[in-house]
Parts: structure tokens; C-alpha cells; sequence
């Protein structure tokens, strides 16, 4: 390859498969991870696309033809990794199926730019498996075909040869890709060519994601079914005896919550545990956070941190804090040994977690996670007395701690290193009232009162009497009924798990209700 001039430039054409996040392959995530630009478009699932590498998103460029911006995204990839960049070129699916990532690769080599290929799930393969239709079964298909829907059959130029497909048809299994726009011809002609009418077929659209949805029908009805239901693309098409499988073994769309649209309000690590839950379950989780963390001025924390040796304590309240900490100790050059001589108290198993993260053990961890617990576990400490604690902090937190402390004779060092911050505008939020408007969402989670009201300040109030809530306790309930709000279910322990049981409950109490 000629590439001198350019030592560490590559391009890594990427398979981000079917949809699902997790369908990825690891190699492909690593690469995602360390790259320097990524280029991608409208099949690769946007929650993929990390923000850090620069960006450049070909999937919307309405007006030109497909040939010329195929003929941009080449040039493109090129200019990249002219400029030394490691280019990651992200495709739906496998980049090699249907998907002109051979294309690229051509273009690649012709220009002489190093490249390599990373395979990735294919939909003909995954949102038919997600569906309960495997493309093979012994004794029902012993050969799977992938067709591109892309050529009608009603046009002489078809490169198709329609008889050969319908005679391999009839034992295995016919998989289109991109065919719903020729779907009744297509249906037409593999009829014509000899496959029985009421050979089975099934159609998924958005194959792997949590609003999949499947029609299952026969060739000859097939069409006119998904017309029916009014199917878009992104769709595949399956055509053959293995769908009849779908009845015993389907299981992603028969999961307890498949198809419920869940906001998870707040924006903490919890938030993301009980998301993740949720979409195990079947949910569409989406994480509605109503509010960021802003970081402080760093000079107090720098300041507090050059003088950690004055201190007898350490005091963290939230895995936030201790991240916010430890890039400190990090800026001053630090590491966990410039805290041997200091005891640490967290406030919950959160922060013990983040902490241990950095294989530091909490001394003092209370029982209930509040700062009056913390108070009460720090009362037994016989050694609180004359003794100094550093205490790092969100900027907006309860006064209540420093205060008790200094009522024990401790002296209180606070410093603020950040602070959360509501927000109420941007794309999230439009998309959040937008969801609303048109009926799309089925719970929303509050796991705080103030989780009710940044959700309030978000959407409205109107809106926010529209939608079915469920609550962390009575707190969070009574901030929700203040607001109008419906609390279908409360919590019956203020924790994570016991509110994902309530959202469950809420939900399924919700679909045998008679309609
Ligand atoms: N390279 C891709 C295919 C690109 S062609 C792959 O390997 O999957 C685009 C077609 O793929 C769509 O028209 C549709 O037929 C199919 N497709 C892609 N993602 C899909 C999904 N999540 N569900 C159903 N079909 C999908």
C-alpha cells in the first residue's frame, strides 16, 4: 500500500449490526472507543456513536443521488485518513452485506489507504432470530438465501433469476432485504415460479429494537398484510417454512414489558441500572435525565487537596463526588496512597461502590442512606471530637451534615465541586414532550422529589398531568400528586429493585385491565 505519507492513518469499516446495542461485535466497540472520526448513517443505532471522536453523520443527505453521495462518502473516508486520522466507517448490519461497504472498500484501495474489515450481525440473521425465525432448521430449510428486494421483478433488466430462487425456496429459506417497496411483485413472481401460495412468510420491521414489530402471513397474502399494518423500512422480509417456528419459540417480543415506552427520570448511576432492568424486561427504556452536573471551579478542591494532610476525614455523599475527587487528586498528580492517613465516610453502597472502584474501602458507611444516618454513624466515632474533616461536595447539597458535625466538635472543611444543573430545552427535552403529546409513553419513574420537579419544569404541567407514574416513596409520591401528576404504584422500600417491581406491577396490572 502507498500510504507513506500517511503512517497512521485507517479506515475500519465496521459492522454496527441489526439495531440492538448490544449486537456490536467487541472488536468493533474498541475501535468505536480509541478512533479519532467516525462516519456513519441512518441504520447504525445512533446510541452507538459515541460523542468524544469528531463526527459526521452521511445517513440524511436528501437531494443528491445515491451514486453521488456514495461517491462523497468515499471521498471522505479518504480525506480522513489522508489527514492521519484512524476513521471508524460505521454500517448497519454487516458492512459487507448489502451495504456497499465493498464499495468503500474499493475506493479505499484504489486511493491506497490501509483498511480493515470488522463483520457485524446481519438483520437478515438477527431481526429474524429476535422474531423467533431462524434461518435454518434441520429437516424444514437446509439453505438460506439473502435477496436484495432493491431489483422489481416486474422490470425485464431484473438481474434475478425468480425460477432458481422459487426452486431453492421451497426447501430452504428466502430472506429480502429492502423489499418492501417490491414486495407484491416479488410475491408475484416467486408464486409464478412455483412456490405454493400459501407458502409461509413473515415481515419484521425495525428487527432487534424495542419497538419491533412482525407480521406473519402467507406469500400470497404477505403484501397486502404489511401494507395493512402499515410496515416501513427498515424491514426484512422472510419467506419459507422456519417461520411456522415463530409460534414456539418467539421471545423477544413475548418478554413482560416488550413494547411499554418507560421514561427513567435523573440523571445518576441508579438511573442507568434501572434502565438497563427495564429493557431486560422488554421495555423501551429511555433516560430522561431532568437534570446535568456542572463542575465547580476546581481552585478550592486543588486547594483543599494540597492540604488533604491537615485532615483526619474524608467525607463523599455520591459516586459523583468521587469521581469530581479523584480527577483532582489525578490534576495534582495524586493517587490513592495520599489518603492512607485520612478515614473516609460515604453515604451510601453507591459511593462504597465508586470508591472501591479506586480500591479504596469506606470506613464509615451508614445504614440508611441519608445524611442524618451519616450523622448518627459518625456519633459513635469517639474520635469525631477536635478532629478535622474535609468534606467534597455537589454545590446545592443539604447543609444538614457539616452543621451536625460541627455540633460533634468536628471542624468542617466544605468544598463544592459541582453542581446539577436542570435541564429544561434541547433535543431531548422536544423529543421528551413530543413523545407525550402523541400518547407514546406508559410510566415515567421518579426516584426523587426533585426528580418531579425537574420533569415538571421539562415538560409542562399540562403535560406532565397527562402521563402514569410510579414512586420511590412517599416523598416522591406526594411531590408527584402535587403536581398532578398520576402515581400509579409506590415503591415498597425506597431502593431501585423495588421500584422496577412497582413499574412492573404498574404495567402488567395495566395490560389484562379489560379494555
Ligand atoms: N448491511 C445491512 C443491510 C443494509 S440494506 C445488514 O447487514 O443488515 C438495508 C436493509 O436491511 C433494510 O432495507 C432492511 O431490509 C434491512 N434491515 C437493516 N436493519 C434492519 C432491522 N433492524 N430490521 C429489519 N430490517 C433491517
Amino acid at each position: 500500500m502507498s500510504s507513506a505519507a500517511t503512517p497512521g492513518g485507517i479506515v475500519y469499516l465496521v459492522g454496527a449490526g441489526p439495531g440492538d446495542p448490544g449486537l456490536i461485535t467487541v472488536r468493533g466497540r474498541q475501535l468505536l472507543e480509541g478512533c479519532d472520526a467516525i462516519v456513519f448513517d441512518a441504520l447504525a443505532n445512533p446510541l452507538l456513536v459515541p460523542t468524544g471522536p469528531e463526527r459526521h453523520d452521511v445517513g440524511k443527505r436528501g437531494g443528491s443521488s445515491e451514486s453521488a453521495r456514495q461517491n462523497e462518502i468515499n471521498r471522505l473516508l479518504v480525506s480522513l485518513a489522508r489527514s492521519g486520522k484512524r476513521v471508524v466507517r460505521l454500517k448497519g448490519g454487516d458492512p459487507f452485506v448489502f451495504g456497499r461497504g465493498s464499495e468503500e472498500a474499493q475506493a479505499l484501495a484504489t486511493a491506497g489507504i490501509r483498511f480493515e474489515v470488522v463483520p457485524g450481525v446481519t438483520a437478515g440473521i438477527a431481526a429474524l432470530a429476535y422474531a423467533g425465525i431462524p434461518v435454518t432448521h434441520r429437516g424444514i430449510a437446509t439453505t438460506v438465501t439473502f435477496v436484495t428486494g432493491h431489483e422489481d421483478p416486474a422490470k425485464p433488466e431484473t438481474q434475478i433469476d425468480w425460477a432458481a430462487l422459487a426452486r431453492v425456496g421451497s426447501t430452504g429459506t428466502l430472506v429480502l432485504y429492502m423489499g418492501l417497496r417490491t414486495l407484491p411483485s416479488t410475491a408475484l413472481a416467486l408464486i409464478q415460479s412455483g412456490l405454493p401460495a400459501d407458502f409461509p412468510a413473515a415481515a419484521v420491521e425495525l428487527g432487534t429494537h424495542p419497538n419491533q414489530r412482525t407480521v406473519v402471513a402467507t406469500i400470497s397474502t404477505i403484501a397486502e398484510r404489511v401494507k395493512a399494518e402499515g410496515l416501513v423500512a427498515p424491514a426484512i422480509t422472510v419467506i419459507g417454512r422456519v417461520v411456522d417456528l415463530r409460534d414456539e419459540i418467539a421471545w423477544f417480543e413475548s418478554r413482560p414489558l416488550f413494547g411499554k415506552r418507560i421514561l427513567v427520570t435523573r440523571a445518576t448511576a441508579a438511573a442507568g441500572t434501572l434502565a438497563a432492568q427495564l429493557r431486560e424486561l422488554g421495555a423501551d427504556a429511555i433516560e430522561a435525565p431532568s437534570t446535568v452536573i456542572e463542575a465547580l471551579d476546581a481552585a478550592p478542591l486543588d486547594r483543599g487537596i494540597a492540604r488533604l494532610a491537615l485532615f483526619d476525614w474524608l467525607v463523599l455523599t455520591s459516586p459523583t463526588a468521587v469521581r469530581f475527587f479523584r480527577e483532582g487528586l489525578e490534576r495534582a498528580g495524586l493517587d490513592a496512597r495520599s489518603l492512607a492517613a485520612l478515614k473516609i465516610a460515604v453515604i451510601g453502597p453507591a459511593t462504597a461502590a465508586a470508591l472501591g472502584e479506586g480500591g479504596l474501602r469506606a470506613d464509615i458507611v451508614p445504614e440508611r442512606f441519608v445524611a442524618e444516618s451519616l450523622l448518627d454513624a459518625f456519633r459513635r466515632e469517639s474520635s469525631i471530637q477536635g478532629s478535622r474533616v474535609l468534606y467534597a461536595m455537589a454545590g446545592d447539597a443539604r447543609t444538614v451534615l457539616p452543621e451536625g458535625l460541627r455540633e460533634l466538635g468536628a471542624t468542617v472543611d466544605t468544598i463544592a465541586m459541582y453542581r446539577s444543573r436542570l435541564v429544561t430545552g434541547g433535543r431531548q427535552v422536544d423529543g421528551l414532550r413530543s413523545a407525550i403529546d402523541a400518547d407514546l409513553v406508559d410510566l415515567v419513574t421518579f426516584a426523587s422529589a426533585s426528580a418531579v420537579a425537574g420533569f415538571v419544569a421539562q415538560v409542562g404541567v399540562e403535560r406532565a398531568s397527562r402521563v402514569k407514574a410510579v414512586s420511590i416513596g412517599p416523598v416522591t409520591t406526594d411531590a408527584a400528586r402535587v403536581a398532578g401528576i398520576e402515581v400509579v404504584r409506590e415503591a415498597t422500600e425506597a431502593t431501585i429493585s423495588a421500584l422496577l417491581e412497582a413499574a412492573k406491577r404498574a404495567l402488567q396490572s395495566e395490560t389484562v385491565r379489560p379494555a
